[in-house]
């Protein structure tokens, strides 16, 4: 059967994070206790104000197919949102809305590259990117970042990664798994220097709302008006304002010319998002009680964060930084992992024996470490952490 497949989906690996968080699920109605760290979604509700919002749109029939690009008003208000909170000019004729940010991401690949053309990948990456790459015949260049420096990307980084086929440098700041930030100083180093080879950036920002320490999210687009004309600024309503099923997210792009192009292949694929979802992101925006919500994510998200860490420096022989940004840790637990064959085996491990799911390092393009999500209650953290330390001492 398989070789009836075009060649280009014959090795597509489905997305391990969506993977590992169904099987946790699906233990848990099975009425096995399982604690679920693996899934990369806020554990809130979406506010009540934008179900409303939707609700409503859907009851005065707004239910017919909409703009390619995305409604108009919701254009327009992310160009006041870009402009405002990110220092970005963005026309509401340069934004896209699409199907959430993997969405957009697979149509700018799709868009920007040829058979060959190398996409650099700061690793650890998100599971989606190399995938994406690949299946539009672009070779994913991987980058790795270091852990003694945090995860964080510097230029000396790249540099050597760079060749003429380089076409696409993929920032993700905060960063999914490791929840490191690039520095503003830096940020400009490396972007400078796209600009300076002719380097496209795909800029996702999707935990910008989730920054700790004081630390202020920078947009790449935000920096000057030419690296604005190399960059495409990444988002979505998924993270931000925990609506990961609705499937909204959007894109500033570099110019009209692009957005045009991104407009089409909506029109030729999935035609438009959802179009009461669409009222529903605008009232995200257009509230002020969204503020407050997000606010309120973000200081939990931070308390968590160091209640985690807590617990994991409890865990013999296990090295974790702290993260920036995001609601991920990803500890170094390589000498357990030495244990197994691979950190996949050690991650089944403590499925089985711990009951805890969790994402293995590999899944990023890092073997060794543990992806951990803390979109969970202070009671699961806690019970989580101990399970794992009760597992890990019964390998001594
Ligand atoms: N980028 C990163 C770094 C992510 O972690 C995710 C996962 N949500 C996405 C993009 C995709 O987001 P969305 O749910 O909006 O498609
Ligand atoms: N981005 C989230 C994660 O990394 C959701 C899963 C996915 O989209 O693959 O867990």
């Amino acid at each position: 059967m398989l070789e009836k497949l075009s060649s280009r989906v014959q090795n597509l690996k489905p997305s391990p994070t969506l993977a590992i968080s169904a099987k946790a699920k699906q233990l848990r109605a099975q009425g096995i206790d399982v604690i679920g760290f693996g899934a990369g979604e806020p554990d809130f509700d979406t506010p009540l104000f934008i179900k409303e919002a939707a609700i409503k749109a859907l009851m005065e029939g707004q239910t017919k197919y909409a703009p390619a690009a995305g409604i108009p008003p919701l254009r327009e208000a992310l160009a006041e949102k870009f402009s405002k909170e990110n220092g970005i000019d963005y026309k509401p004729s340069e934004i896209v809305v699409s199907a959430g940010a993997k969405n957009l991401l697979f149509l700018i690949f799709l868009m920007l590259l040829n058979e060959g053309d190398e996409v650099l990948v700061p690793t650890p990456y998100w599971v989606s990117y190399t995938e994406q790459i690949k299946l539009f015949g672009g070779k994913p260049v991987e980058v790795p970042t270091e852990e003694e420096k945090g995860f964080s990307l510097s230029l000396e980084d790249i540099k050597p990664f760079v060749t003429d086929r380089t076409k696409v440098l993929i920032l993700n700041s905060p960063n999914n798994p490791t929840g490191a930030v690039i520095e503003e100083k830096e940020l400009k180093r490396i972007a400078e220097f796209c600009l300076d080879k002719g380097i496209f950036i795909i800029s996702d920002e999707c935990y910008e709302a989730f920054t700790y320490d004081g630390f202020k999210h920078i947009s790449t687009a935000s920096l000057d008006e030419e690296i604005k004309k190399i960059t495409f600024t990444v988002n979505a309503f998924s993270k931000t304002y925990s609506m990961t099923g609705w499937r909204v997210g959007y894109v500033g792009c570099p110019n009209e010319e692009f957005a045009k192009v991104l407009t089409n292949l909506n029109s030729q694929s999935i035609s438009n998002v959802t179009t009461f979802a669409q009222y529903g992101a605008l009232e995200a925006l257009k509230n002020p009680e969204a503020r407050k919500f997000v606010e309120k994510m973000r200081t939990t998200f931070e308390r968590r964060r160091d209640l985690i860490l807590s617990k994991l420096m409890e865990i013999p022989d296990v090295k974790v930084n702290t993260p920036k940004g995001a609601f991920y840790v990803f500890p170094n637990f390589r000498n357990w992992v030495a244990k197994f064959n691979d950190d996949i085996e050690f991650a089944a491990y403590l499925l089985d024996e711990a009951k805890v799911a969790v994402v293995p390092g590999s899944a990023f393009g890092y073997e060794g470490f543990l992806r951990i999500s803390y979109c969970n209650s202070d009671d699961e953290i806690i019970e989580g952490m101990e399970r794992i330390k009760k597992a890990i001492e019964r390998l001594s």
